[in-house]
């Protein structure tokens, strides 16, 4: 009961802080330098915190995950069904970025062209890509901070463990008490969360008056709309009958998430917040630990509504008409994009030239977006750390492993 009130406490804090972080940023615009230079490090200080827990915290709780499955069987049935559903939400959001971006005629009509030249990011090689899934050297891939090797390695050890069985048991305890040793600094460092949120948002706010926002309103709303779209449509029913939950209880056990993530613009920041909600929900250990790590590397529902919107926007914009080969080209690589994305802060902005270019669309168009970036990268982050809880959710309901007494529709049955 205790534990309760602190934990709803600390929650109330942590809402100060966006607020307050808003009002101070508000106030400190005409000091937008003063806000970046003086308040933004208290920020970064905790960002690097929680990024120096992310490697250790993934690998560990994916070990221990996949070695949780129990079998390699449960496993492999796990992964598929998690990656099924992660891919199965994104095309969803691609294809509501892409519809709305339609509808709305998004870009129509505006001058926003810009002289600014930009480089196109080369087209990731769909082979290379697969292949270098399997870290040849997984200690460099921890080093690089790589999480899909990372994750892939993981797992690997994991299936590891479970197949050598008795042998393999010391380094499975091992791991155990490195993964509760993370848990433990990432509660301390959680504990600052307040006045990081407070420290990232004031200098957001201040450096983006309405200078940087007016232009690209009309484009700023359509993707709001978008990711508002998909929360109460996808993910709606999605928590309603995947879930077997009601939708705002779910969005309250995971709040603590949803402000974090808005604040750090960083799933994989998040992590460690995402799977404190997730115990909330009563995703038991071992599948949130495998799920969630692996939904904050390439799970991101936010970034591919943007990419769906900002294609079409950009087509507008220059006038471009687009096939509906094309739109279903570009929903196609926008979901494929989004799994490449890595989880932190701007990372969809550089895959928008992935997606641009793989229907000729012209690259100033990245250019012109990033203005707003920051802007989007909150939300749409937010969205993708819900579709990861919610994905999560709905795989440990389908494995009747979620937890009845947690959820709302159970408790009342
Ligand atoms: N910031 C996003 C995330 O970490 C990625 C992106 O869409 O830019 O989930």
């Amino acid at each position: 009961m205790e534990k309760k009130r602190k934990k709803l406490h600390f929650s109330v804090k942590v809402l100060i802080g966006l607020g307050l972080g808003i009002v101070i940023g508000i106030i400190l615009q005409p000091y937008a330098d003063f806000a970046s230079t003086f308040i933004q490090p208290f920020g970064t200080l905790y960002l690097n915190a929680v990024k120096m827990l992310i490697v250790p915290l993934v690998f560990c709780s994916l070990v221990m995950g996949a070695c949780g499955l129990g079998d390699v069987k449960k496993f492999g049935r796990i992964g598929l069904k998690t990656m099924g559903i992660y891919l199965l939400t994104t095309f969803f959001a691609a294809s509501i970025g892409v519809i709305l971006g339609n509808l709305t005629d998004v870009g129509t009509g505006l001058d926003l062209k810009t002289d600014v030249a930009v480089e196109a990011v080369e087209t990731p090689n769909f082979v290379e890509t697969l292949t270098n899934i399997i870290p040849s050297n997984p200690i460099q891939a921890m080093a690089n901070g790589d999480m899909l090797q990372i994750i892939v390695f993981a797992l690997f050890v994991g299936a590891g463990i479970v197949i050598v069985g008795k042998k393999a048991e010391p380094v499975k305890g091992f791991i155990d008490g490195f993964s509760d040793i993370m848990y433990k600094i990432t509660d301390i460092v959680m504990s600052f969360t307040p006045y990081a949120v407070f420290a990232l948002i004031t200098p957001v706010i201040a450096s983006n008056g309405k200078e940087v926002l007016l232009p690209l309103l009309s484009f700023v709303l359509v993707v709001y709309a978008g990711l508002v779209l998909h929360l109460i449509l996808i993910y709606g029913m999605g928590i309603r009958f995947g879930v077997g939950m009601n939708p705002l209880e779910f969005m309250k056990k995971s709040w603590e998430a949803i402000i974090i993530s808005f604040s750090t613009c960083s799933s994989s920041a998040t992590l460690p917040a995402t799977m404190q909600c997730g115990k909330r929900l009563g995703i038991p250990l071992p599948i949130r630990s495998f799920t969630l790590p692996l939904g904050a590397t390439v799970n991101m529902d936010g970034g591919a509504i943007y990419q769906g919107v900002t294609a079409i926007f950009v087509a507008n914009l220059f006038g471009v008409d687009l096939s509906l080969t094309e739109e279903i080209l570009i929903i196609a690589t926008a979901v494929l994009a989004s799994v490449g994305t890595a989880g932190v802060a701007g990372a969809s902005i550089i895959m928008v030239s992935v997606v641009l270019t793989s229907v000729g669309l012209p690259m100033e168009g990245v250019a012109i977006v990033a203005g707003v970036d920051k802007l989007i990268d909150m939300p749409r982050t937010s969205v993708n750390i819900i579709g990861d809880l919610m994905c999560s959710a709905i795989v440990a309901r389908s494995e009747g492993e979620l937890d009845a007494k947690k959820t709302m529709l159970e408790e009342s049955v």
